[in-house]
């Protein structure tokens, strides 16, 4: 049971973190903080948050878990201005999409990784931002990946497991590394080709004409690129050599589909789409 939560970047994933703990009855308190007092009375007026104070570090202070859910290059910034005002017992997550780059900046804000503090990232998101868009539902079933190293106190890592299990989260372990590069592929990877194959599109001249006749397969590809701008810069920059692996990885890939089409290999297209189509068949089952 959480006494006060404090949560900084109070958007869809602190928002709905909030949302969960409170319907779980988890938490008695909610205070939030990010830069703009109107979104935060917004947060009041929804009931995500009791209270709120744009200052984070008067708004950590008394809080026994702090959850900060803020794009990914002001990470550094806030664990700056809250490192000396947390309370004794306080421990520390974050919710941020890529884990190695929030540990070099908590490194570089408090001097070295505390004990206090678990890196985190939930598995669950939408292509909305906001605090209008928590809701209290989205962690439910899905993974959160810990990612604590040597320094990290257990009694902390058990704290924020039993936080996200009572939100309706299944959490796994792993090094900030590993998560980085599996993410690389399976998250950052996809949202980046989306983004790139509707600018594309949106640049050719028919533009209009080719959105007017975007049917279901092209809305349920470009879904993602619908995300939000600064979110994905972030991730970009946080995490970008290994995304430019897999990048690099597809590109050979696309090129030897280029190379089939080109040289009309029926054989070598339809392997390469039944080999996709299994794949796909089997883990969405
Ligand atoms: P969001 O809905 O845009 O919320 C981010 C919040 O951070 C906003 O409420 C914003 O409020 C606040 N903020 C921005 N800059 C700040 C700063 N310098 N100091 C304090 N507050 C600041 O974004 P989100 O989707 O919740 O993403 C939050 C984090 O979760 C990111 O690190 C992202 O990588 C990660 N994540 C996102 C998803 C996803 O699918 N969306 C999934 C997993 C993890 P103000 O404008 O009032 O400052």
């Amino acid at each position: 049971m959480i006494r006060r939560l404090c949560v900084i970047g109070v958007g869809l994933i602190g928002g709905s973190l909030a949302r969960a703990l409170r319907e779980a009855g988890y938490v008695q308190e909610v205070i939030g903080s990010s830069r703009n007092a109107e979104h935060l009375q917004r947060a009041v007026e929804l009931g995500v948050i009791d209270r709120f104070d744009t200052d984070p570090a008067s708004a950590v202070r008394g809080a026994d878990m702090v959850f900060v859910s803020v794009p990914l290059g002001a990470m550094g910034g806030v664990f700056a201005s809250i490192k000396d005002s947390l309370s004794e017992n306080a421990v520390v997550t974050d919710g941020g999409s890529a884990k190695s780059s929030v540990v070099a900046d908590v490194r570089r804000a408090v001097g070295e990784v505390p004990a206090w503090f678990v890196p985190g990232h939930p598995i669950a998101g939408t292509e909305q931002s906001g605090v209008d868009a928590a809701f209290a539902g989205l962690y439910q079933g899905r993974r959160v990946i810990l990612t604590p190293l040597q320094e990290t106190s257990r009694e902390a890592v058990v704290r924020v497991r039993a936080m996200w299990e009572a939100a309706g989260a299944l959490v796994n372990e792993m090094e900030a590394a590993h998560h980085d590069e599996v993410l690389a592929a399976t998250s950052h990877l996809p949202h980046i080709l989306a983004f790139a194959l509707v600018e594309s599109l949106a640049r050719m001249s028919e533009q209009r004409e080719i959105f007017e006749y975007a049917a279901g397969g092209f809305r349920d590809f470009t879904r993602i690129a619908s995300s939000d701008p600064v979110m994905w810069r972030d991730i970009c920059l946080a995490n970008g050599d290994a995304i430019l692996s897999m990048v690099a990885r597809f590109e050979d890939d696309v090129a030897v589909l280029a190379k089939a089409i080109r040289e009309h290999d029926a054989e070598q297209l339809l392997a390469i789409f039944k080999a996709a189509k299994s794949a796909r068949d089997t883990f969405a089952g």
